[in-house]
């Protein structure tokens, strides 16, 4: 059983395992690496990682952000190359990332950063387009089996509905903010989950934390996002607690 855990937990980063079978990597399973905020010192982050023996899936926001992203992975294999369209960019050219995940499916890790966010929503016409391009890239994922990596911010009940008729054992739910409720739902459906640095000071993420099947969960930090109390509202660094 123990083993049927772990296999399901790597499955998620297989494709992070292929080259380097016996080395111990740690893996932030959710970071933007590409943000324009990390380029001044992207040299020495990389480096960082590097030595430290860690990894990244590093996410997109769009067309232009995941051609970035693509740049960055071609020069360093620590980086682990998703491309995709945020709910906050919905109305980016969806025919153009389509083609992008063709031409580009052999070398990508996943597909994200994805998914639905009322947020960015001021008319039904934004839902219904960000739902679309939502759909649509599951669809690309699952035709080359790619993992997920989903944004699911005040939408967890909708992305719960739409996953109904997608894979959801290769999905991450990056993160998580929802309530005990809604964790053992994610839980029975297969889900990965992930809370990022918040958990350090957050109680209502601790207990979440404490309810979750341990072979679902990963880390994250969502980098460049930043956090505050021991934080200090620095800018999140896969390598910030070790360098
Ligand atoms: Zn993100």
């Amino acid at each position: 059983m123990m083993s049927e855990k772990i296999s399901l937990r790597n499955r998620f980063i297989q494709t992070i395992l292929r080259s380097d079978k016996e080395m111990t990597y740690y893996f932030d399973s959710h970071i933007h690496l590409s943000d324009p905020a990390y380029l001044p010192d992207i040299n020495y982050i990389l480096n960082g990682m590097n030595h430290l023996k860690l990894k990244a899936c590093c996410v997109s926001m769009d067309v232009e952000n995941s051609l970035q992203t693509l740049d960055l992975a071609k020069k360093n294999n620590s980086v682990l190359p998703f491309i995709g369209i945020h709910p906050e960019c919905a109305n980016d050219d969806l025919e153009k990332m389509i083609k992008l995940i063709e031409d580009n499916h052999a070398i990508l890790s996943g597909i994200g950063e994805i998914g639905l966010d009322p947020t960015y929503v001021s008319k039904t016409d934004d839902a219904k387009r960000q739902a679309h391009v939502f759909e649509t890239l599951l669809s690309v994922a699952e035709k080359y089996n790619k993992p997920v990596s989903i944004h699911s911010r005040k939408s967890l009940d909708d992305v719960f509905e739409i996953m109904t008729s997608y894979d959801t054992k290769h999905a991450l739910l990056h993160w998580f903010d929802g309530s005990k409720k809604q964790l053992q739902k994610a839980m029975d459906m297969g889900f990965f989950v992930s809370y990022g640095p918040v958990t350090i000071y957050a109680n209502d993420k601790q207990t979440l934390l404490s309810k979750t099947d341990e072979s679902k969960i990963l880390v994250e930090t969502d980098g460049p996002v930043r956090f505050s109390r021991c934080f200090e509202m620095k800018s999140g660094q896969i390598a910030l607690s070790q360098v």
